[in-house]
Formats: structure tokens, sequence, C-alpha cells
């Protein structure tokens, strides 16, 4: 299984259709909602090392 970066949801690889890849990973989604969300913004939802906190 992976987890869809946006929601932190359990996602099935093999059947979802909702994936995005950035910076050479993939990522999959529950629902398109979430897919487009990362494709927004996608360095808010990889774990970013130099995004340090506020
Ligand atoms: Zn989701």
């Amino acid at each position: 299984m992976a987890i869809d970066p946006v929601c932190g949801m359990e996602v099935d690889e093999r059947s979802t259709k909702d994936k995005s890849t950035y910076l050479g990973v993939a990522y999959f989604f529950c629902s398109k909602d979430c897919k487009e969300e990362f494709d927004a913004e996608p360095a808010e939802y990889v774990g970013d090392d130099r995004k340090t906190g506020t």
C-alpha cells in the first residue's frame, strides 16, 4: 500500500488512477481532489527537509 501524502490514507497503488510524480518519485492519492491539491503545491506534502517550521 502507498500513503496518500495529502490526507494520510492508505491507497492501493494498483487500483488508483490518481497518481502523480514529483522529483522522480511516484505518489498515489485516494481521490482526484487530493491529487489536485498535491499538484498545486507538491513541496508542501513530500516532507522536504529544507522546509523548516515557523
Ligand atoms: Zn486523500
